[in-house]
């Protein structure tokens, strides 16, 4: 099972003031909820779903992404990213590697999830990682763009899921390589 390292952890613990009315007595009322002893308001601490793809080349290459930002800045990744408002999954990992490398994905087909926690600044944020098996138009060019320095293409015999700084990342890649998917 995909370790998660703290259950007791709370993640509105930042969190000190009522978003509503902006009141100090905002208390811990569950181990995900806080609730705010002025106004009543209780705020859930839900996840939040996010996609990344996996493609291979027709030479067995996995196309992976150098993080051009923090978290794990510099370390490897896949393409993909949070999941907007409003928004399938489908269409979020379409959107987000037509972002992220500049072309549009020929298709897309979920794989499995994992859970993550994802740490922004004092503030982790849990996550519902859905990793989707894509591929790209043949011939299609690549261009870095939005959270990647740079695209490379790595064949699958020289993947190592501990150059993925992503903890859900990489114990996707992991079972992505376990499990030999093929297109
Ligand atoms: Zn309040």
């Amino acid at each position: 099972m995909f370790p998660l390292a703290d259950a007791s952890f709370h993640f509105l613990m930042p969190y000190r003031f009522c978003p509503l009315c902006g009141s100090s007595r905002f208390e811990v009322s569950g181990v995900r909820s806080r609730r705010c002893a002025d106004c009543g308001f209780e705020l859930f601490q839900n996840a939040s779903a996010a996609v990344a793809g996996f493609i291979v080349d027709a030479q067995g290459r996995l196309l992976v992404c150098r993080r051009a930002k923090e978290p794990a800045r510099g370390t490897l990744d896949l393409p993909g990213g949070f999941v907007d408002p409003d928004e399938t999954l489908e269409q979020a990992v379409c959107r987000e590697l037509t972002e992220e490398l500049g072309c549009t994905p020929a298709s897309c087909r979920y794989l499995f999830s994992l859970p993550n926690r994802y740490e922004w600044g004092d503030v982790v944020v849990p996550t519902t990682d859905c990793f989707f098996r894509c591929t790209l138009p043949e011939g299609a060019p690549l261009a870095a763009h939005d959270d990647v320095e740079a695209i490379c293409w790595l064949p699958l015999s020289d993947v190592r899921p501990a150059d993925f700084g992503l903890r859900s990342i990489a114990c996707a890649v992991e079972r992505f390589l376990r499990l030999k998917i093929e297109n």
